[in-house]
């Protein structure tokens, strides 16, 4: 018998979209900005890369908070717990994000479980 695909919940794709949207703003600097260093100081491009970077990491620590719904019970699950690794085998001994990496073996989490239902699901 096969196993179900676990449900995600979208929690590492915030991030991944959060990068990419930085990537691609960088490019957009890059190939319309001015090639003298002079010039391109004073256009619109280089006044929006501190208000960009600035927003970028307000939105990363408001994105980590965020709390996750439960893709099989729809209740809302906190992302900052003491979670166990599945990796290493062991709880990480404080309140942690979800999106950080394990304090023993620094492996990020693939899945967790739901607080309600105790099922588990993809990150
Ligand atoms: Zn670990
Ligand atoms: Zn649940």
């Amino acid at each position: 018998m096969e196993e179900k695909p676990l449900k995600s919940v979208f929690f590492h794709f915030r991030f991944k979209f959060l990068a990419i949207t930085a990537i691609f703003f960088l490019l957009w600097v890059i190939l319309s900005g001015s090639a003298e260093f002079d010039q391109f100081a004073t256009t619109l491009q280089f006044k929006l890369l501190g208000p960009f970077f600035i927003g970028s990491g307000i939105f990363y620590l408001v994105f980590r908070k965020v709390p996750i719904k439960c893709p099989n019970c729809d209740k809302f699950i906190s992302t900052r717990k003491n979670w166990h690794c599945p990796n290493c085998d062991k709880m990480q001994g404080k309140e942690r994000y979800l999106s950080d990496k394990c304090v023993h073996c620094k492996q990020m989490l693939a899945t967790s479980f739901c607080d309600h239902c105790k099922k588990e699901f993809r990150l």
